[in-house]
């Protein structure tokens, strides 16, 4: 089995969107990625439309038409009523711009879908259903098939109105290939499951083609207008695409029936779920609010949304001119099958195990508050045991968890830590912080900073975005020395300040200048008295030095003259 729908891996960040969209919870998130599980999947498209992220990735077969294009059998296209607001409301248009692509030729799916109508008709006719479900769509059979297999008793067993025209076009056409043309992606599993035609296109890869090949539906307008002729036959069946679109189609109705439309997978659920205490319902059903002209892969919302969708369908049904062609002798005869949901039902005492691993103890612990993207917790824990989910998802526990661990790493810190919003209200104040600021925890929290701090620090913070880092400080109020750092908490507008307690350093630091101030005083004294101990001793040296000197001399010159006075 192809993929048909999933999410691109890099464009996932984990949000769990999808999964809150999904009606059925066909999505796994594991690992941090968000998967669509293909056998749960009723391809709705709502997740991927949901996801804000852009990681829709539906499965893309502009190629395969492409080659059949280019083949040696012609190729028809049938072409979903929808196309009138996708596109533009003139088939005969739509059809020479389908040519210049490749198409040989190009037909209205409002064909199968009237032959369609014929069979609920008779089926209603015959009066043996209490209840009788009527659906163009394979998102809502398929819910029916997977989720509702007791709703399959008044399931019309009719092929759609695709796999009608697709048979029809194959019996009248019996070497062509045959594409479908619409806004929907189930319609490509449906496609591939039946094996009346063979690719399906949505409007948005028919759009890239037709952008590719420089086709202008607005100048195909222009060449169009002055040759076409053909506008189709009126059809009531091309109301399929919109809201009571079945019932419009249809040209008398059963008394004994009340006719109504169920848009929506939320309505079509509880419809179903409650299926068997209606009677004498006739009930066409659209997984897409609005029906298909709101489909999955359609463009009417960029073209004036639903309700204008809406009336450019009924008006564009409302063209051509009037035909009471016979109906088709062909089979659409199709019995749905109920298909298995793998999923398995924990028994109670697992389901317990998994909520307690998120702090779910009893009934009150239960939120039911959907953040994990299931409804409700126990929805969730049955995921988790079939390894769908994984524990971590459970956003309040996880929030719980890591508030309570970072509370009690601030609180125990041996820092003083407190965080102040843009206006400096404390928010948060561990014991360390106030008793550094001299207040008490319970009083400065929700008080203004500037009562207890110069805040001129922390107003440069808040708007000059000036931080720093270990700055000493000394708080007023105390006269306390920290080295404080002040932050901002990421994407908000929080200062987070850190004060770790200097004071005894610098105490110590203070005494030791002290300290060395005084021995430096000391040793200057000494070294100047010894100075001048030097200074007397020398100018004492020097007295005696000059009187020795002098002695001396006269010493020398008695006993100079005496060895003259010899010598004679
Ligand atoms: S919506 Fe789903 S796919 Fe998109 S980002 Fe969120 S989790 Fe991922
Ligand atoms: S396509 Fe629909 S059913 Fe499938 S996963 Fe998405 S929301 Fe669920
Ligand atoms: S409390 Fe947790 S498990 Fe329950 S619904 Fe909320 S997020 Fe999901």
């Amino acid at each position: 089995m192809r993929e048909y729908l999933n999410f691109k891996q890099a464009n996932c960040k984990n949000c769990y969107k999808c999964l809150r969209e999904c009606p059925v919870k066909a999505i796994t998130v594991l690992g941090d990625r968000a998967r669509i599980r293909e056998d749960l999947c009723v391809l709705c498209g709502h997740c991927t439309g949901a996801c804000s992220f852009n990681a829709k990735e539906v499965v893309n077969d502009v190629a395969s038409v492409k080659k059949l294009l280019g083949g040696k059998k012609k190729v028809i296209a049938s072409v979903a009523p929808a196309f009138a607001a996708s596109f533009l409301p003139d088939f005969a248009i739509f059809k020479s711009a389908l040519k210049k692509l490749g198409f040989a030729d190009a037909f209205e799916t409002a064909d199968g879908a009237r032959e369609v109508t014929d069979r609920y008709n008779k089926l209603l006719s015959g009066g043996k259903y209490k209840n009788l479900i009527a659906s163009a769509c394979p998102s809502i059979v398929r819910l029916i098939r997977l989720y509702y297999p007791d709703a399959l008793a008044y399931l019309a067993p009719v092929v759609s109105p695709m796999v009608a025209h697709g048979k029809m076009l194959k019996e009248k056409f019996p070497d062509c290939k045959i594409v479908f043309i619409g806004p929907c992606i189930a319609k490509k599993q449906e496609a591939d499951e039946s094996g009346a035609l063979d690719a399906v296109l949505t409007f948005e890869e028919l759009n890239a083609m037709f952008k590719e090949a420089g086709i202008e539906l607005a100048t195909q307008h222009a060449e169009v207008a002055a040759t076409a002729t053909e506008t189709g036959a009126k059809n009531a069946a091309r109301y399929y695409p919109i809201n009571r679109g079945i019932i419009k189609s249809f040209d008398s109705f059963q008394t004994d029936y009340e006719y109504i439309s169920v848009d929506g997978l939320a309505r079509a659920k509880e419809v179903l779920a409650n299926i068997d205490t209606l009677s004498g319902m006739f009930i066409e059903m659209h997984a897409c609010e609005f029906s298909c002209i709101n489909g999955p892969c359609a463009l009417s919302r960029e073209k004036g949304g639903f309700i204008k969708a809406t009336e450019t369908v009924r008006a564009y049904a409302k063209t051509g001119a009037e035909s009471k062609k016979p109906y088709s002798e062909l089979s659409l005869e199709y019995k749905y099958k109920k298909l298995e949901d793998g999923r398995k039902t924990p028994p109670e005492d697992e389901i317990k195990k998994i909520l307690a691993a998120t702090g779910k103890h009893c009934p009150e612990d239960e939120l039911n508050c959907g953040a994990c993207g299931y409804n409700t917790c126990r929805e969730k824990a049955i995921a988790v045991y079939n390894g769908m989910a994984e524990i971590s998802m459970c956003v309040p526990y996880m929030r719980e968890r890591a508030e309570g661990l970072s509370y009690d790493i601030i609180q125990n810190s041996p820092n003083g830590i407190f965080a102040v919003d843009s206006d400096l209200q404390i928010l948060e104040i561990n014991e360390k912080a106030a008793q550094l600021m001299g207040v008490s925890k319970s009083s400065a929290k929700g008080d203004s900073l500037e009562k207890y701090h110069n805040p001129a620090d922390f107003y440069r913070a808040l708007y000059e975005n000036e931080f720093f880092t270990a700055r000493k400080v000394k708080l007023e109020k105390t006269g306390k020395w920290v080295e404080m750092t002040l932050r901002k908490v990421k994407n908000q507008n929080l200062l987070f300040c850190i004060m770790k307690d200097i004071t005894e350093d610098v105490d110590y630091n203070s005494k030791l200048d002290k300290i060395k101030k005084e021995t430096a005083e000391v040793a200057e004294n000494v070294v100047k008295k010894q100075m001048r101990v030097v200074q007397e001793i020398a100018s004492l040296l020097g007295e005696t030095t000059a009187e020795t000197k002098i002695a001396l001399i006269k010493m020398r010159d008695t006993i100079s003259a005496q060895e003259r006075d010899e010598q004679k």
